[in-house]
């Protein structure tokens, strides 16, 4: 299939190819097209694809399989086991920053009309959403106890407020959670506004993780990276709780002094986990976008909040370049052959 690329959403991996960090080009490329947050629409369809036409909105996965083992074989690529798969816009293939691209149906995901305005969300969504459901399934260890109803909602901290702190609020909110995000920042971020306007509970730990008092936590969804407070957070756990890291440390951050007794032995008397997730299915993008209509119904126009700016794709060296304070999320507008405002918002 043949899809024309309507916007990019652009996240820290991108910043870090564009400064040299990370990424590779496809084998016999000298250059790697960014972009691995996307939305297009259908311009072609191939023989024998069925499903699709033209004008279609679409959204494409990312990473694509190593061929060899099981998981990819069942285009279950984000548990790879030998790490030989690319990642369009990343590592080893080009991405979605470009007039067009070519793609299998089976890396598209139909998007309905309505979500137009925040389908460029659905990959980071992704993400959250099987950090999430990893978490869910550690803590659904506990199983159910009929007859014992449980005597309070679920709590959840999330560390980072970037775009997948704030996709997680939302995700565990609309799942039933009491939601408390912690970041670095005042109360007149975008983001506390945000959570205000979602019922969960804002923190700014600028202070350090006391600053959220002496609660505990059935899920902790870890968006941050930051290492010593990555630690930290394992003592925020209540009993059979779950801490998953999707935040990507610095490899070569200098070492760190942790109690691993103190830290181990709490861990191991109260039933608790830790656990890493990265990268998402197709079958995350489905439930990311069922829980974008669920937003939507929930609290009209507030995912759209998360898109801080649109910019033209002229000001990509600026976007790829600059850190913007207070931004949510930047995104890239690559066409304006299918005007914003041909599209939305239609229900
Ligand atoms: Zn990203
Ligand atoms: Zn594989």
């Amino acid at each position: 299939m043949r899809i024309g690329v309507i916007e990019c959403g652009v996240c820290g991996t991108d910043h870090d190819i564009a400064a040299g960090k990370y990424g590779k080009p496809p084998a016999g490329s000298d250059f790697l097209i960014l972009g691995h947050e996307n939305l297009g629409t259908v311009r072609e369809v191939g023989p024998g694809v069925d499903g699709f036409a033209p004008g279609d909105l679409v959204v494409a996965t990312v990473r694509r399989g190593c061929g060899l083992c099981r998981f990819c074989a069942a285009n279950r690529s984000d548990c790879c086991e030998t790490g030989l798969y690319t990642e369009r816009g990343i590592i080893g293939a080009h991405g979605y920053i470009a007039e067009e691209y070519v793609e299998r149906p089976e890396y598209l995901l139909h998007v309905p009309p309505a979500l137009r305005p925040i389908a460029v969300l659905m990959e980071p969504l992704s993400v959250v959403e099987k950090a999430i459901e990893t978490g869910q399934k550690v803590l659904d260890r506990r199983e159910p106890t009929p007859g014992f109803p449980p005597q309070r909602p679920p709590t959840a901290l999330v560390t980072g407020t970037g775009a997948i702190g704030m996709l997680a609020s939302l995700v565990l909110s609309v799942r039933g959670y009491e939601v408390t995000a912690i970041d670095r920042h005042g109360d007149a971020t975008l983001a506390a506004r945000v959570l205000r306007r979602i019922g969960a509970t804002h923190v700014d730990s600028s202070s350090g993780i006391d600053a959220i008092g002496t609660a505990h936590y059935d899920l902790i969804v870890e968006a941050s990276g930051a290492i010593t407070l990555d630690f930290q957070l394992v003592s925020r756990l209540a009993p059979n709780g779950v801490l998953v890291l999707t935040g990507i440390p610095d490899a070569s951050a200098p070492p760190i002094s942790v109690a691993g007794g103190a830290l181990l032995r709490g861990m191991v008397l109260a039933n608790q986990a830790i656990v890493g997730s990265v990268n998402a299915n197709r079958t995350h993008f489905e439930l990311g976008l069922n829980d974008l209509l669920r937003f939507e119904e929930r609290w009209p126009g507030v995912t759209a909040e998360l898109i801080s700016q649109r910019r033209p794709l002229n000001e990509a060296p600026q976007v790829l370049g600059e850190h913007v304070g207070g931004a949510v999320k930047i995104v890239l507008t690559v066409s304006t052959l299918t005007p914003f405002s041909d599209l939305s918002p239609r229900r």
